[in-house]
Order: structure tokens, then sequence, then C-alpha cells
């Protein structure tokens, strides 16, 4: 997919004041720093479409992204930052829990994973959540480019072990690098492919 057209919609703190659901729509989600307003800047080519290194842990919001005036990309705030409140955490659960299950024209969810880590809890967690909720997603281990391809291999394969553990399948996998513009096609090509149905 060529991304001729990006443009901000919206931000939003309440699910129903979302823009109509009129086009299919794909949202990045992952923990904080993990890379995901980098990614979303290198998938669509826009510099400063979304905010890199923002403060962490503050307003929780829900942009909405409007590419080639035909599906909507949406960036969801990150989670598992650790010197929020437990309050901000569970208020950041029920909204975004609010807003996967409920928002009608989703049609998949890219959770964000730092390939430099071995599988974390947090990430675990919510992949096994979306999973009992029957919510399609795929995985993006980011920042690839900080060490070698054999390194983030291996961290793949002990998240995909980890994820079989509760799945018999386990979702389509990315690696990709913001920095050096490396894997970012096949998810626009997975996108091309579900949005032609
Ligand atoms: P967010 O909090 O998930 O939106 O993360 P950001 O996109 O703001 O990135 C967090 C930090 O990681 C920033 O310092 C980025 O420059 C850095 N970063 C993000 N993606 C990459 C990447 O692919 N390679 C490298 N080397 N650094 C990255």
């Amino acid at each position: 997919m060529l991304v001729k057209s990006a443009e901000f919609v919206c931000s939003n703190t309440q699910v129903d004041k979302l823009p109509a659901p009129n086009l299919p729509e794909y949202a990045f989600i992952g923990r904080s720093n993990v890379g995901k307003s980098s990614l979303i800047n290198a998938l669509t080519n826009r510099k400063g479409l979304a905010k890199t290194s923002q403060r962490p842990g503050k307003t929780q919001l829900i942009n909405h992204f409007i590419i080639n005036d035909n599906w909507y990309l949406v960036d969801l705030p990150g989670y598992g930052y650790a010197q929020t409140s437990k309050k901000n955490r569970e208020d950041w659960g029920k909204f975004i829990r609010y807003y996967l299950t409920r928002r009608e024209n989703l049609q998949c969810i890219f959770v964000l994973i730092d390939s430099r880590l071995e599988p974390q809890k947090i990430d675990l967690d919510f992949c096994c959540w979306l999973g009992e909720k029957g919510l399609p997603f795929m995985l993006i281990f980011t920042k690839g480019d900080k060490q070698s391809n054999v390194k983030s291999d291996q961290n793949m394969a002990k998240f995909k072990r980890a994820l079989l553990k509760w799945f018999e399948e386990v979702p389509r996998r990315f690696l990709t690098s913001s920095e050096e513009k490396v894997g970012l096609e096949p998810i626009l090509a997975a996108i091309d492919e579900i949005n032609a149905g």
C-alpha cells in the first residue's frame, strides 16, 4: 500500500464521541515507550503525525488518523507506565477494554512488543485478554535495529512459545525498525488484505 494521505482527525477521551464507524479501523497499542509513535510516523511516512516521547501516564487519548481517505489508524494510549497511579492504570484498563470490545469497525489490533526484551508478563496478559475476547490481533516487534536479527528472532520465538501455552495458533508477527524503515510494508500489505475482504 502506498500511503498517499494521512491526516489527524480527532483525539478523544470518551468512546461515545469517536468518529462514526463507517470506515475500517486498525488500532496500535503497546507499553509506553515501545516505539508506537515512531512506528505510526514511519508507516505513514509523516514525521510529526503521532507525537513521539509524550509524557506517559497523562491524559489517556484515543487518536484517530485517516489514511488514504479510506481507513482509520488509531493510536491508543500506552500501558504499563510504572510511575502512574493504580487509579490511572484502572482507568486505562476500563477505557481501552470498552473501546476494544465495542468498536464495531475495528478490524485488527496491532500489539507492539519491544524486540529487545524477553517476553514481558504485561504484554502476554494483554494478548491473552484479546484472545479470550476473540479480538483479532497481530504482533509488531519494534526497535529491531537495536540488536542483531538473531537476538530479535530469539525474543520473538520466546514470545511465540509463551503464547502457545494459551493459543492454538499464534497471530502474525512482524519485525520492524522505524529508525531504519524496515518491516513496514508487510504491515501495510496486511491492512490492504483485510480492507480488500
Ligand atoms: P511510544 O511511547 O511508544 O510512542 O514510543 P516512541 O515512538 O516515542 O519511542 C520511544 C523511544 O524509542 C524514542 O526515543 C524513539 O526514538 C525510540 N525508538 C522508537 N522506535 C525505534 C526504532 O525502531 N529504533 C530505534 N533505535 N529507536 C526507536
